[in-house]
């Protein structure tokens, strides 16, 4: 018997316990899954930052911490962690995502607010440009900035990809370094932001970097708050250097009332919806983690303790 602790807020357990157990039975895992063991009963941890579990010592028998969410930045730092920590990689959660950035992409390519907001009896008859005459640049090539690239890209988008690490993909113009993000954020008529949050990337986009990109070009950042310096942007919306940033997380969410986002003709604020983990999906990756576990195949999905991601 493997016993699996689900250590994530109680809310959840709903919706994760049957998906699981369906999916440790179809994996042929003989696994007792519960919110509560004797830390030293525990043989894997289906984790969420949130949890009360932010001790790991006792789990002296834990093989692996199973991380529920994509980013990391409130688990990588803890040193009581010691086991192998794995983060979610989930096919549902990477659909949503594109659906959302595309989704977003294409409400200001179109310019649908004019039109949406505009319904005063004024003829405007100006005509969107095509996909084709719109650079987008995504930051961040990893699971759902590739997939989001690769669907822009699909819809017509000329798409430039910045990275850590030099990547190739089809159809995407992939960029790395210093000078690839100066060249990536000098065309971005569009900038989409799926970078982690790590001490590398916090602040990334900048006055300088902000001053780099076209004027009028509009951002969709589903990242990470942290990767905008907050005050430079709001001051590169009030001149009119960025024509509108959709912002879907933020330094402290929920995001403030008081928070000058909020009120800002040229933000959309989104509540941290843009994509979720996705139960059916991610129980699958989870069941396979652990069958890899208990073979002795490594782990998918690993996270690179010292990059932070
Ligand atoms: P991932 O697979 O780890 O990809 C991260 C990408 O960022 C990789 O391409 C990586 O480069 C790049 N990167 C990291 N540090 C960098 C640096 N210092 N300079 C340049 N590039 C850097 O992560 P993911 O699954 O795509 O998720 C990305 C982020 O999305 C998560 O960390 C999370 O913050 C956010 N997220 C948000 C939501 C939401 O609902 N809003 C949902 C899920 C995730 P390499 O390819 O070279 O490693």
């Amino acid at each position: 018997m493997i016993n699996v602790l689900f250590a994530t807020l109680p809310v959840r357990w709903e919706q994760y316990e049957t998906p699981l157990k369906e999916a440790f039975e179809t994996a042929g895992l003989d696994v007792d899954l519960r919110t509560k063991f004797a830390p030293e009963e525990v043989d894997y941890i289906v984790y969420a930052p949130n949890s009360e579990v932010q001790d790991f010592t006792p789990y002296t028998r834990c093989k692996a911490v199973l991380n529920l969410w994509a980013g990391v930045e409130n688990v990588v730092g803890n040193t009581t962690l010691t086991q192998p920590l794995a983060r979610m990689v989930d096919p549902g959660m990477t659909r949503g995502m594109v659906e959302f950035v595309v989704g977003h992409v294409m409400r200001h390519h179109l310019g649908m607010d004019l039109h949406i907001k505009g319904q005063d009896g004024v003829w405007r008859d100006h005509v969107p440009p095509l996909a084709q005459d719109r650079r987008v640049t995504v930051l961040g090539l990893g699971e759902l900035g590739l997939a989001c690239a690769q669907g822009l890209a699909g819809m017509g988008f000329p798409v430039t990809g910045w990275s850590r690490r030099q990547k190739s993909a089809n159809g995407i113009t992939c960029l790395s370094g210093d000078n690839g993000l100066a060249t990536a954020l000098s065309t971005a008529d569009a900038l989409v932001l799926l970078l982690p949050k790590t001490p590398a990337t916090e602040n990334l986009l900048n006055h300088e970097r902000l001053a780099q990109m076209p004027k009028g070009a509009f951002i969709v950042n589903p990242g990470r708050g942290e990767l905008i310096d907050d005050a430079a942007l709001l001051a590169a919306l009030d001149t009119g250097h960025i024509a509108h940033a959709t912002l879907d997380v933020f330094r402290n969410e929920p995001l403030p009332k008081e928070n000058p986002f909020w009120a800002h003709p040229s933000v959309t604020v989104t509540p941290h919806i843009a994509s979720e983990t996705r139960a059916r999906t991610a129980s699958q990756v989870i069941a396979e983690n652990i069958q890899r576990g208990e073979t002795g195949a490594p782990f998918l999905h690993l996270v690179d303790r010292t990059a932070g991601y």
